[in-house]
């Protein structure tokens, strides 16, 4: 039987593509979009880039206030899912319309990430960059000379740390792992991206993680200290699985789904940033934090409700990340034991035991654009494949 009422918990990428993909789609029952933050649902991806510089938070809502009315979709803002009722098929709520319950017939949790916090002493002295809220204080922080320093060399912090620089401030990255994004490319690609945060005068302390945040710095497990009157954490996330976990759903790495995106419950689905789900090419559970993955997730999930397909998910994962200059692009997706082969100058493709897994490139969008199309293709890939498709 079709579902007549949708919940969606999280209003981010994922769950506002849920409720456009669910109309798209046809369904013609009750969609409730229910979000913790205030105003419109907005793409985080542009937080740690333009607009840090250009401060345009217009620019950033997916959707105007509009399409809530035209296509009934009931958007509760600043409300907060407490609690799933599974038997009862309900939930509780909390904002400014008091607490409630609301039932489902589908729901479906799309209730994203939040900043994983290491043990270091005086961390709440360290800013946050995961929503609007966050890269407005940022912002206003960059607006005068700052000596920064960033906790964590992945896409997040290596964004920020870019925009610093090339509007002047000193800047210090510190990553506990011996390379930079280490567990998204390959060690000749964070190389790379070393050389270049060198070249662009910032400094690289790796291999030592952060241990204290005081009025003065930062204190390395080595006993360096970094001065800094300004510290940003972006040492990775966790996903918000525990509204699952409280309702006994299976829980591991985020809210584990099958194929389908149906969790233990199959009145529940999951997707996007919380979601750990069954990659199509290695079979492994998995859990991206992409815009991609939530887009797809969305819209897998939406057909399905709305009785217009049932396929299982199988896109191909890719990525992005603009620093500076550079954009790196990253067909596919390749785990921590992938081998890696370059390619030519900025493209270097990584392997596993089924093949191609993964080809990372830097300022290349048409390279990056074939690599997708063969590793889409569903069969294995060769090195002598993929240059034979480069040089085309
Ligand atoms: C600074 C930054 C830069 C990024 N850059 C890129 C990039 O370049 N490329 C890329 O692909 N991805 C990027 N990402 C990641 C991308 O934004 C995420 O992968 C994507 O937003 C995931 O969508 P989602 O719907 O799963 O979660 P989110 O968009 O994070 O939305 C989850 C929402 O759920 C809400 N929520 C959580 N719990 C509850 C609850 N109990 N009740 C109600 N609401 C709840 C949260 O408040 C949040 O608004 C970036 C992320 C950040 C923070």
């Amino acid at each position: 039987m079709t579902p007549r009422s949708v919940v969606i918990v999280g209003a981010g990428q994922g769950g506002l593509q849920a409720a456009i993909s669910l109309r798209q789609n046809g369904f013609d029952g009750s969609i409730i979009l229910v979000g913790a933050e205030p105003g419109l649902p907005y793409q985080r991806p542009p937080l740690s880039k333009a607009y840090l510089q250009n401060g345009n938070a217009d620019a950033l809502t997916l959707r105007p206030q509009s399409f809530f009315a035209s296509k009934e979709v009931t958007y509760l803002p600043e409300t907060t899912v407490d609690r799933i009722n599974r038997k009862a098929q309900e939930i509780s709520v909390s904002g400014p319309e008091g607490a409630r319950r609301l039932p489902y017939d589908h729901l479906i949790l799309a209730t994203g990430t939040r900043n994983l916090r290491p043990p270091i002493e005086g961390l709440d002295r360290a800013c946050d960059l995961r929503c609007l809220t966050d890269a407005q204080i940022l912002r206003d922080r960059l607006a005068s000379p700052q000596r920064i320093a960033v906790i964590g060399g992945g896409f997040i912090g290596l964004e920020f740390a870019a925009v610093a620089r090339k509007l002047g401030h000193e800047v210090d990255i510190i990553e506990a792992a011996p390379r930079l994004m280490a567990r998204a490319v390959s060690p000749l690609m964070s190389e790379y991206f070393a050389a270049l945060h060198r070249e662009w005068g910032t400094r690289l302390h790796l291999g030592q993680p952060a241990v204290g945040v005081d009025e003065a710095g930062v204190t390395l497990a080595d006993g360096t200290r970094i001065a800094a009157n300004f510290v940003l954490l972006a040492a990775g996330v966790c996903p918000n699985a525990e509204l699952a976990s409280d309702a006994g759903l299976e829980v591991e790495n985020g809210v584990k789904v099958n194929a389908s995106l149906l969790t233990s419950d199959p009145a529940i689905s999951a997707l996007g940033d919380c979601a750990s789900f069954p990659d199509v090419r290695t079979g492994q559970h998995v859990r991206l934090e992409s815009v991609q993955a939530a887009t797809d997730h969305a819209r897998l999930i939406a057909a399905r409700i709305a009785k217009v397909d049932t396929a299982e998910y199988a896109a191909l994962p890719w990525f992005w990340s603009d620093q500076n200059d550079r954009k790196l692009q990253i067909a596919g997706f390749a785990g921590p034991d992938a081998t890696e082969e370059a390619v030519s100058e900025g493209i270097v493709a990584r392997f596993d035991a089924h093949g191609l897994a993964a080809v990372e490139t830097v300022n290349s969008a048409g390279v990056h654009m074939k690599a997708r199309r063969l590793l889409a293709g569903g069969k294995p890939v060769s090195l002598a494949d993929l240059k034979e498709a480069v040089a085309a």
